[in-house]
């Protein structure tokens, strides 16, 4: 699982965040203040093994981008998903999983393509997109869902 680096505001430690911490409010490891991370978030790689997990347990709606590192506008989208992540953090959380390692997972979600997006609200798909879709097209869905 990825993490970031994280410098407190207050202290200036530089705190590990798990990827997959990032949305709880995490807080510095030295002093304790709650870290300013909009600007470091970065999409949450999931897997086969914690995916469902962890679509169950957040609180907020989310974003899947079904990806293959092989896949031209898989990259081509990729900044795009980077760049949600930071805009939208607090109020949509932003994951993306590798369907060449975790087939499973696209396969229980009938994803047949890549990229396909996938939108989660309480932890079910309600929505969804196939292929580069251009990031006003997938703000558009993700204002209708937030
Ligand atoms: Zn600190």
């Amino acid at each position: 699982m990825d993490s970031i680096i994280v410098q407190c505001n207050d202290c200036g430690a530089k705190n590990k965040i798990p990827a997959a911490k990032q949305h709880l409010g995490p807080k510095c490891g030295k002093c304790g203040q709650r870290l300013n991370i909009s600007q470091n978030v970065v999409p949450v790689e999931l897997s086969d093994t914690d995916f469902q997990d962890f679509i169950q347990d957040i609180q907020l709606p989310a974003l899947v981008d079904f990806f293959s590192p092989t896949c031209g506008p898989c990259r081509m989208l990729a900044p795009v998903i980077d760049s949600l992540a930071r805009k939208y953090f607090g109020r949509l959380i932003v994951a993306k999983l590798d369907t060449s390692r975790n087939q499973m997972t696209a396969m229980h979600f009938q994803v047949r393509g890549v990229p396909t997006l996938l939108f989660f609200k309480n932890g079910q798909p309600i929505d969804q997109m196939v292929g580069a879709a251009p990031e006003q097209d997938i703000t558009q869905k993700i204002e209708a869902i937030i």
